[in-house]
């Protein structure tokens, strides 16, 4: 079941999901060479726990940590560590957070000092295709058409796109109903309707989108380890389209 939120709980998710957007703003000035992605996690929790929210993902299955940091190569779900950022390199950052029982989930890559083309292409246009995918929010829209807008602009730009993780409902758990692949047929899969909360978040690659688990348990990346960004909004379905609740002026 798909739930349908109420204008109350409407306000929950958006309180929540400016929090998330906040955090992101907090984080982008310590994101250099030379931090720990350990320490960006601790200052990402301080944050949350700041605005009166908590951290969605901390013990979720089991995640040890506030945030996912995932490196270059690294698609979703890297575990913060003692692991230093080095110029050149991409980070994507996932953040989860909770008001009086409502999550926001957004997750952007960002560059770590100066990097090169290909990356820079690789994050504006993974970061295209999320807004290319929510053109698509509206009410009669299908879930199938946001797979197919983001996975046609992704394939003519030759990236590759991760099929095995999926966007999402959110409401008062931070994964509900329904899937929302980054892949698809238009005029396929739910209807969307008025006051549907979901979380739209492609991957993409430069290579190829096989990914791979690490031992870990947690950290996905690229089986080719070509590099993967990700960019994510929560979003509810409006009477004539769409409002980001993760969103704010710098994206
Ligand atoms: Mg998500
Ligand atoms: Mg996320």
């Amino acid at each position: 079941m798909i739930s349908i939120k109420s204008e109350r709980e409407i306000e929950l998710l958006e309180k929540a999901g400016h929090v998330v957007y906040l955090t992101h703003c907090y984080l982008k000035p310590y994101i250099k060479p030379g931090i720990t992605t350990k320490e960006l996690d601790k200052l990402a929790y301080d944050f949350i726990k700041s605005q009166g929210c908590t951290p969605s993902f901390l013990n979720y299955d089991g995640f040890p940590n506030s945030i996912c940091t995932s490196i270059n190569q690294e698609v979703v779900h890297g575990i913060p560590s003692n692991r230093k950022l080095k110029n050149g390199d991409i980070i994507s950052i996932d953040i989860g957070a909770c008001y009086k029982g409502y999550h926001g989930d957004s997750a952007w890559t960002y560059s770590v000092g100066k990097i090169s083309s290909r990356n820079e292409y690789l994050m504006e246009h993974t970061r295209k295709s999320l807004f290319i995918g929510l053109e698509e929010v509206k009410p009669g829209n299908h879930i199938g058409d946001i797979g197919a807008a983001i996975s046609e602009y992704a394939l003519s730009h030759n990236l590759g796109v991760v099929k095995e993780l999926v966007g999402h409902g959110v409401g008062q758990n931070v994964h509900e109903e329904p899937d929302v692949p980054n892949y698809g047929t238009r005029g396929s899969g739910p209807i969307l309707k008025e006051g549907m909360v979901i979380a739209i978040e492609p991957m993409l690659t430069l290579g190829s989108p096989d990914i791979c688990i690490l031992d870990d348990d947690w950290t996905i990346e690229t089986e080719d380890y070509s590099n993967s960004a990700h960019y994510e909004h929560t979003v509810v379905v409006t009477k004539d389209g769409y409002k980001i609740l993760t969103g704010g002026e710098n994206g």
